[in-house]
């Protein structure tokens, strides 16, 4: 007997995790999250490529 598809588990909670660097989360860019990233080595400026893990 199979069931349908009778809801998710939605067990997961979502962590509000910065997952850009400083400057991809200024600009609001899509971040590939190296060190630096994308954006920052297309925009010659790795040194600004900072990723700020909000610790409690
Ligand atoms: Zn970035």
């Amino acid at each position: 007997m199979r069931t349908p598809a009778s809801g998710r588990q939605q067990a997961l909670k979502r962590k509000r995790v910065v997952t850009s660097c400083s400057e991809c989360y200024r600009r609001k860019q899509r971040c590939d999250r190296k060190s630096p990233c994308n954006n920052c080595l297309a925009r010659n400026i790795p040194n600004k490529c900072i990723f700020n893990t909000l610790l409690p």
